[in-house]
């Protein structure tokens, strides 16, 4: 065993030059000096957003949210349960969890704590629980039972705040009411400086300002698959990535155009 780490060591130290000529190329492309935006430097002019729309619009075409539901009351409470967790994760509870409890009327006759065990692995259990069951309450006592289909009124059910709400209008109602502000949108949207806030609520406004309506949606989903594959938070793919000669985040990796201090994740 002792005499495994310099073998590996040396196998690494010829491995690296037989990598490909394109990553080779890619890693020793210069990136830009970091530094103030040009004087009059917009980003946000109407031809720069439409060229990243078109762009994510190519590279996913079919974005969609990954939580698998069936009813919006599936969604609302995949996506409730999806805090802080994967979406693979919520994924592989929510199948034996609907099967358990297959209604909302189910969800709202249970005691917070009976839920806790079903729904343990997706984390902060105790907290998800309060929320399905009030959720599921609430919905019981006013709302008949269903899912409403205004901001206002899902903002009332306990555990759901805007970017749920965005979520459940968005995917499952087809209504574009707000944009959905998750982690990969607040990161990229600053790095393709269509924010430079750092409050949910407030990149979400600046969004709505600067992204034409139809696309509230869809931009969301768009991006979250991008955080995923490409815009991750340490290391971002920019080699690989379809938007970037348009970006000038302070931490590219790699890059055809200047860098920019102001554009920071
Ligand atoms: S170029 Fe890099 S930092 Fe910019 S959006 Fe693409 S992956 Fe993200």
């Amino acid at each position: 065993m002792k005499r495994a780490a310099p073998i590996l060591k040396k196998v690494a130290k010829v491995a690296a030059p037989v990598a490909s000529a394109r990553l080779a190329a890619k890693k020793a492309a210069p990136r830009k000096p970091v530094g103030k935006a040009p004087k009059g430097y917009n980003p946000l002019t109407p031809a720069r957003v439409s060229e990243i729309l078109e762009r994510l619009d190519e590279r996913y075409p079919a974005a969609t949210c990954a939580l698998h539901h069936k009813s919006a009351w599936e969604l609302l409470a995949a996506t409730i349960l999806s805090a802080q967790c994967t979406d693979v994760r919520v994924n592989m509870v929510t199948p034996v969890l609907f099967e358990k409890y297959p209604t909302v009327e189910a969800f709202a006759a249970l005691k917070p704590e009976e839920l806790e065990p079903d729904i343990r692995s997706t984390g902060f259990f105790r907290n998800k629980s309060k929320s399905l069951v009030g959720a599921a309450r609430k919905l019981v006592s006013e709302f008949g039972g269903e899912v409403p289909r205004t901001m206002d009124e899902l903002l009332q059910l306990p555990g759901v705040a805007r970017k749920t709400a965005n979520v459940v209008l968005g995917t499952y109602f087809k209504i574009a009411d707000g944009v959905v502000v998750d982690t990969h949108v607040t990161r990229i949207s600053r790095r393709l400086e269509l924010t430079r806030n750092t409050d949910p609520q407030k990149i979400e406004q600046d969004l709505m300002n600067v992204l034409p309506r139809d696309k509230w949606i869809v931009f969301a989903h768009q991006i979250i698959l991008h955080g995923r594959a490409i815009c991750v938070a340490r290391s971002p793919k920019c080699a690989d990535c379809p938007l970037e000669n348009l970006c000038h985040a302070a931490d590219k990796t790699w890059s055809t155009v200047e860098i920019h201090n102001a554009a920071k994740p």
